[in-house]
């Protein structure tokens, strides 16, 4: 049994934590927001992967409790005709169906499935410094205190601290989009709540879907060749960029521009980065999971997913291979590929070099067959990962 400081209590965090004690291992997870509800701005849709993911180590039944499923995708053109209509994940498996749902929710569920399962997450633990030895790894923490492991997983997001300390070069650059998304209430009810309607729209790539309470969840993708600076972001009002954007959509088809113009308070804003593929991710007894490691523009939508995938191969590598460091090469020998080949898709769609079609669309949703069952196997809890 090892001892495992996670530091990040998102998405990825609170994954790889619930993965390792189902392995057997002794894990705390340590958050530097002082209390569960981080981010409650951003909505994003869990992929069938990712739900097949979190079914391994027991936390699918949680989440199916948040948001609502879907179960198709239509996408539109920009004059409003229906180019595709494509199921999306496994709808007759209620646990793996796509989900779309609140990250702030997200991430709180999976802290209050951990905590259920008696595994440390301790609140308003920033971490500033690492110290790597032969005998154990130190994480040391803004309020001065300090905690010891065999190994240290750096879940702590795109701006991670864990990677500036083992690969200060490898930074975050901008795909060349502003992501805006907002929820509202009060727009017209146009679809069934189980679908969700990409429009290729004329200066956005747009997204809606409907809750069955009634709420539309949406985002628009908008090239700029800039992105947004930090303090046009702070000083940024709901009303701005609801100004800003709904003149760019009137000219696609409804509901649009209607959509964004009811939208109140819950608008928001954030500039589309990802990770240059080859980013390090491990050094010593340190590895770098989720964003961290290979955050990807939001285009495909899967970085959610991505982050759940690496808590079950890791905890499986760590189960089913001699030590650490072959668990730790066969790790990044099995996810490199797949979150690289995410990040360069999503980041293609992103910069406009790539056309997303209706196929790449449905692929970025979930694999397909032989892919989707090769997938299914790795992630299997009952398999040996090197089998
Ligand atoms: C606009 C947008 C839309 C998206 N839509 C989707 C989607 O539809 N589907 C999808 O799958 N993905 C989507 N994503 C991507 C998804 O949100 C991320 O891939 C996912 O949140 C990554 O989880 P994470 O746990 O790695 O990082 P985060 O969610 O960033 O969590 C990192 C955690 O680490 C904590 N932390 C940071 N620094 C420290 C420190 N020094 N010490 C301790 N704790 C620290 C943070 O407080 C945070 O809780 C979207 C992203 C964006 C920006």
């Amino acid at each position: 049994m090892a001892h495992v400081l996670v530091i990040g209590g998102g998405i990825a965090g609170t994954a790889t934590a619930l993965a390792l004690d189902k392995a057997g291992h002794d894990v705390t997870v340590y958050e530097a927001h002082p209390d569960a509800a981080e981010d409650i701005g951003a909505f994003l849709t869990l992929a069938g992967n990712g739900m097949r993911a979190l079914a391994q180590f027991g936390a699918a039944a949680p989440v199916t409790a948040l948001g609502f499923p879907l179960t198709s995708m239509r996408v539109r053109d920009a004059s409003g005709a229906e180019s595709a209509h494509v199921p999306l994940g496994e709808p007759g498996d209620p646990l793996l169906r796509h989900r779309c749902l609140r990250r702030g929710e997200l991430n709180a569920a999976l802290q209050a499935e951990a905590t259920a399962r008696g595994i440390p997450v301790r609140h308003g633990a920033r971490l500033t410094a690492v110290e790597d030895g032969p005998d154990g790894v130190t994480a040391r923490f803004a309020d001065g205190s300090t905690a010891t492991g065999d190994l240290l997983v750096g879940a702590d997001g795109v701006h991670s601290t864990v990677r500036r300390l083992i690969a200060p070069a490898a930074q975050p650059r901008y795909v060349g989009q502003r992501v805006f998304y907002g929820y509202t209430r009060a727009a017209p009810r146009t679809q069934e709540s189980s679908c969700i309607t990409m429009v290729r729209g004329s200066a956005a790539a747009f997204g809606h879907a409907m809750s069955p309470e009634g709420e539309t969840y949406w985002f628009a993708r908008v090239s700029d060749d800039a992105p947004l600076p930090a303090d046009a972001i702070a000083r940024g009002t709901p009303g701005r960029w609801r100004e800003l954007l709904v003149p760019l959509l009137r000219r696609d088809p409804a509901p649009v521009a209607d959509i964004v113009a009811a939208t109140g308070g819950e608008l928001m804003v954030t500039n589309a980065t990802e990770l240059p593929p080859g980013t390090p991710w491990r050094s010593g007894r340190v590895l770098l999971v989720g964003d961290a490691a290979h955050a990807a523009s939001p285009a495909t939508g899967q970085g959610a997913s991505m982050a759940l995938e690496d808590a079950v191969v890791l905890a499986k590598c760590l189960r089913d291979t001699p030590d650490r460091t072959s668990a730790l090469t066969l790790y990044e020998a099995l996810r490199r590929p797949r979150t690289e080949h995410n990040t360069t898709v999503s980041g293609n769609i992103s910069r406009g070099t790539h056309t997303a079609s209706p196929a790449t669309r449905a692929a970025a949703a979930g694999p397909a067959s032989a892919e989707a069952a090769a997938l299914a196997r790795l992630l299997d809890w009952d398999t040996d990962i090197r089998s």
